[in-house]
């Protein structure tokens, strides 16, 4: 399909008050086993993303998404703005407005990867990992019921992080005791999948 301005617009506004209409939730669930800023972190960074909205979807895709990635990196802080940046950034710097289910699972597994190298992560530490590398499993499987699928996989992949230990990221100094509770940014991935899928379901 090719993404015009109209659905970048679309997308972008989504995600954002998705994560908007999540704040409280998250900072709830960050309060649990970190310092209780998530939410208020990504809140302060996709109403960034809202205010610059036109701005931001007016270039192709590529640059739309490498432009929010910025706005997140500069607005957002904590340990998730720059990782969250990175994997807007890194998916702006290989898609296209031609996208295709294979591009867009090879742009998320190359984002992903940057995403590791940078928070010196992998699956399984309870991070937003836990939530983008199991979505990345069903994006490159294809197949029919693909939507429900995706926004499955990234809601049962933020639950499954509750028995998890926290091996990277503040909740990790909280050893054992951060079992038992959801990594807040799993959840705020599963949110921002949802999001985008409920679009790209919508134009289908
Ligand atoms: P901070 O921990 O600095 O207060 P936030 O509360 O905004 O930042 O974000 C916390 C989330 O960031 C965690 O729930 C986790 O998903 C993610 N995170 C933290 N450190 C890492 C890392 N090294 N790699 C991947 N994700 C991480
Ligand atoms: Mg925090």
């Amino acid at each position: 399909m090719m993404v015009d301005r109209d659905t970048r617009k679309l997308l972008i506004e989504t995600v954002a008050q998705r994560v908007i209409a999540g704040a409280d939730e998250l900072t709830a669930l960050d309060g649990a086993i970190g310092d209780g800023d998530h939410g208020i972190n990504m809140r302060r960074g996709f109403e960034a993303v809202l205010a610059e909205l036109e701005k931001l979807s007016g270039p192709g895709l590529g640059e739309s998404l490498k432009a929010v990635g910025t706005t997140l990196v500069m607005k957002v802080g904590g340990a998730s703005g720059p990782l969250y940046g990175t994997l807007f950034m890194a998916l702006g710097r290989t898609l296209t407005d031609d996208v295709t289910r294979e591009r867009l699972a090879e742009a998320f597994a190359g984002a992903i990867e940057a995403v590791k190298a940078r928070g010196k992560s992998d699956a399984g530490q309870k991070t937003l990992l836990d939530v983008l590398i199991p979505v990345l499993a069903i994006l490159r499987e294809g197949g029919p019921d693909l939507p429900a699928r995706l926004k499955a996989a990234a809601d049962e992949a933020a639950v499954r992080t509750i028995p998890m230990r926290a091996i990277r990221g503040r909740a990790s100094f909280l050893g054992e005791r951060s079992i038992g509770h959801m990594d807040p940014g799993a959840r705020s991935s599963a949110l921002m999948v949802g999001a985008v899928v409920d679009v790209m379901e919508g134009l289908a």
